[in-house]
């Protein structure tokens, strides 16, 4: 059921070119799962917010969390590395990765319901505070706790594939072994002290090596929404992702 869930997902995003006109290219995704009853998900009222939802809150018989992470062809990083604002290409991958999460969603939906099961639709920012800047169902912690990846220094998620990408979660309460989560660090200032590239990187003061400003990370983001709203709600930055050793991969290997 595993390889079915993740030939579903790979030759849908494999395909998409097909089915909608978009710019942005995508490697083969990664796909892992976590059981819904894993107790991980209650540590996340402690570490993202105490509003933060459980599984059962989406889907009473959830079983599964599906996680993916959609990794951007090469040239849309490398697009986004000069200058203080986000590249155009970097926008419009944006915007269109989150309709392709949509669409694969409803897609994986169509497929779990064909095989006798249900799977529930979770939107990218479920119940967004748009003063505390966090929302009620942190993609890139149920991600964490499905294995995909570990946390860099940057926030971000790092997967076998690196950070220059997206991460979409579902939930189904179809049974599927969940995936082992890595016991090593994949950043490497977290492994081993070194590094520390993305807060070199950061064009608004925002990273440390102990501390990460949300708000003023925010206020990047809205700039460059500002400068790309024809194409979209964009608030985006991503400086501190591309150029950087986790860009592409685990720098930490296996
Ligand atoms: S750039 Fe270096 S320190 Fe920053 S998250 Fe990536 S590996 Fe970690
Ligand atoms: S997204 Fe931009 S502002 Fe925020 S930490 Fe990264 S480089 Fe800094």
């Amino acid at each position: 059921m595993k390889e079915n869930i993740e030939t579903i997902i790979k030759d849908y995003v494999k395909n998409y070119h097909n089915i909608q006109k978009v710019e942005t290219k995508w490697k083969e995704p990664l796909v892992s799962f976590a059981k819904a009853e894993d107790p991980l998900f209650y540590k996340l009222k402690e570490a993202v917010s105490p509003t933060h939802s459980m599984p059962k809150d989406f889907m009473e018989d959830a079983k599964t969390i599906i996680a993916y992470f959609l990794p951007f062809e090469e040239f849309i990083p490398m697009s986004n590395i000069e200058g203080r604002y986000s590249s155009r290409m970097w926008a419009i991958a944006y915007t269109e990765t989150n309709k392709l999460i949509l669409n694969l969603n409803s897609h994986i939906q169509t497929e779990i319901n064909k095989l006798g099961y249900k799977s529930e639709l979770i939107p990218a920012t479920h119940n967004f505070d748009t003063n505390k800047l966090i929302s009620d169902w942190s993609h890139r912690h149920v991600a964490y706790i499905a294995g995909l990846g570990k946390f860099g220094l940057n926030n971000m998620l790092i997967t076998e594939k690196g950070c220059c990408g997206r991460i979409g979660t579902t939930i189904t309460n179809l049974e599927i072994e969940p995936t082992e989560r890595k016991e090593k660090e994949y950043c490497l200032y977290k492994y081993n002290g070194s590094c520390k590239k993305c807060v070199k990187r950061c064009v608004n003061d925002v990273l440390t090596d102990e501390s990460f400003n949300r708000q003023k990370c925010y206020e990047m983001c809205l700039h460059n929404a500002e400068i790309y709203k024809d194409i979209g709600l964009n608030d985006v930055c991503g400086k501190c992702l591309v150029g950087v050793p986790c860009s592409f991969e685990n720098p930490v290997g296996i």
